[in-house]
């Protein structure tokens, strides 16, 4: 059948108008926008989420009944990202959004909000979470962690709405998002028993989990690790000369075996610890590079978000003295 677009929609002309203001500064490269119609009728609806991890849960529940634009690419860190205007006008063109939200995409702008004001649905998935599920920022009490996806059962938990949504603007597409839930359910349930497996392995005095910045608290939680980020919970925030010293203190004193570097994360603060280690007589390993904000290549193990967590669990386990 041939995809409707929602009555709201259609007549949006401040949506409309702003679409078209975009599109004149962006040099006519949408060459959909450009023609004068931002929400031309579609196969399928068109799908955008922000970050890989979104996009994997969406491609999940949607399978090909949506057409996916994922904004973020694998390797970007969303603390920082910007949509560029070629983004927004995508945002704007998307029948449904999907954000992690808790602040993750802390400088995406206002066109999220714009799509809500259209009646359009965007979804900030870790925010269909219960309160009590989630880990506050020990540095702004008042914000909470975002990085849920690090733990399988509470990332799962969040898909539920995707589904509801995605069979919202897609009716006729229910029943196979029921049945691509309860596959993404069954998979994550395997995966949180690979990486407890994984961790359980380690042991118990070297279950500390130090890596660049505050991305593994929920992985801590759920696995029984300690964990300490050199930055917080978010990547803007830099950490002092005090800070470090603290750390390396710490991780000599506990004569903790290893570090992580985060691929979405620049090395440089890990290397300061490592130095500062070694001055204090403790070597310090660098384990393999953990995959904290981002998914790995697309088409690589990595690129998905299973392959993303048995990964790290692994590398985790091998570097802290278990078998991963
Ligand atoms: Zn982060």
């Amino acid at each position: 059948m041939r995809y409707r677009l929602p009555a709201p929609l259609l007549g949006g002309p401040s949506l409309f108008g702003l679409a078209l203001a975009l599109a004149a500064c962006d040099g006519g490269a949408s060459s959909t926008t450009a023609a004068g119609d931002p929400r031309p009728a579609r196969a399928r609806p068109l799908v955008v989420a922000t970050t890989p991890m979104v996009g994997d849960i969406v491609r999940a529940i949607g399978g090909d009944r949506v057409d996916l634009v994922v904004l973020i690419a694998a390797g970007t860190d969303p603390h920082l990202w910007t949509p560029t205007r070629n983004e927004v006008l995508k945002v704007l063109e998307a029948d449904a959004v999907f954000m992690n939200g808790l602040m993750l995409e802390g400088r995406a702008g206002e066109s999220f909000a714009r799509v809500e004001l259209s009646g359009r649905p965007v979804v900030r998935v870790a925010e269909a979470l219960a309160k009590s599920d989630l880990l506050t920022d020990q540095a702004n009490p008042s914000h909470f962690d975002p990085h849920v996806w690090m733990d399988p059962v509470l990332w799962a938990k969040t898909a539920p709405a995707v589904r509801d949504t995605l069979a919202k603007i897609d009716p006729d597409g229910k029943d196979t998002f029921d049945k691509n839930l309860a596959t993404f359910e069954t998979d994550a349930a395997a995966l949180d028993r690979d990486c407890a497996l994984a961790i359980n392995t380690i042991p118990f005095a070297q279950r500390t989990l130090v890596t660049a910045h505050d991305a593994f608290g929920y992985f801590g939680r759920r696995y029984g690790l300690a964990v300490r980020g050199i930055q917080g919970i978010s990547t803007e925030s830099e950490p002092s000369l005090g800070d470090i010293e603290d750390l390396v203190a710490k991780i000599a004193d506990e004569r903790v075996p290893a570090i992580f570097i985060e691929t979405t994360v620049s090395d440089r603060t890990v290397r300061a610890v490592v130095d500062g280690c070694a001055a204090r007589g403790h070597e310090l390993k660098i384990g393999e590079a953990l995959y904290s904000d981002s998914l790995g290549r697309a088409g690589s193990p990595e690129g998905t978000w299973t392959g993303m967590l048995r990964h790290n669990a692994k590398s985790i386990a091998n570097a802290l003295g278990g078998r991963g």
